[in-house]
């Protein structure tokens, strides 16, 4: 598999959400296969479930870029066992969530298949996915809408809450190297 950019979005909305979020990102630099080439900033939203009544829990939200050769199904295996290892209900999904990863973007792909959508569905329509995402790489093209982040940030109809807070995301833990280069001989 060669190397893919993928971004994947991260969000938390119970307990100390700035360390779930910080977690995830130290957990992210250990993928195997894997760099995180980047993090956005952290930004605490508005929750709004599918049918578009209002939730209880503000989340904190961001988005962090990835290169990879893991394949789509087993990237998306390792986030979901991550999650359930940050405390994830499986029972309960749409409850409160220490943790909940989706992968918005992997390369230029277009994947649809049983459990995984690929760019994902809903990206262009929230504001939580598109301001982090327009942060980190506003001229990235989306594969099947064939507009830039920005232009779709700036299309955009939601009008949830999404603040930018100011504290540098991935701060509570010192970076750690990945464990994806092989041992020299
Ligand atoms: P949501 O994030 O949409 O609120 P969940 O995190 O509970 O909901 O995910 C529900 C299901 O969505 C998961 O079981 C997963 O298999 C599926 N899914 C489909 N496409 C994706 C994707 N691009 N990223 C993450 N999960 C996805
Ligand atoms: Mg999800």
């Amino acid at each position: 598999m060669p190397q893919e950019i993928v971004f994947i979005g991260i969000g938390s909305n119970v307990g100390d959400r700035q360390d779930f979020c910080d977690r995830a990102i130290t957990l992210m630099n250990l993928l195997p296969l894997s760099q995180v080439t980047g993090v956005s900033s952290y930004y605490e939203t508005e929750p709004v479930d599918p049918e578009g009544r209002q939730g209880e829990n503000w989340f904190y939200n961001g988005v962090v870029r990835l290169e990879t050769s893991l394949t789509p199904e087993c990237l998306l295996e390792i986030l979901q066992e991550t999650e359930r290892g940050l405390g994830r209900d499986d029972t309960h999904r749409s409850g409160p969530r220490p943790m909940d990863f989706d992968i918005l973007l992997f390369g230029q792909h277009h994947i649809a298949q049983e459990g995984l959508t690929v760019p994902h569905p809903r990206l262009h329509l929230r504001r939580f996915v598109l301001e982090p995402l327009a942060e980190l790489d506003p001229a990235y093209i989306h594969p099947t809408l064939h507009c830039s982040m920005n232009d779709l940030l700036e299309a955009l109809d939601d009008t949830s809450c999404v603040t930018k807070l100011s504290f540098k995301p991935g701060s509570k833990y010192s970076p750690r190297p990945a464990c994806s280069t092989p041992p020299s001989s």
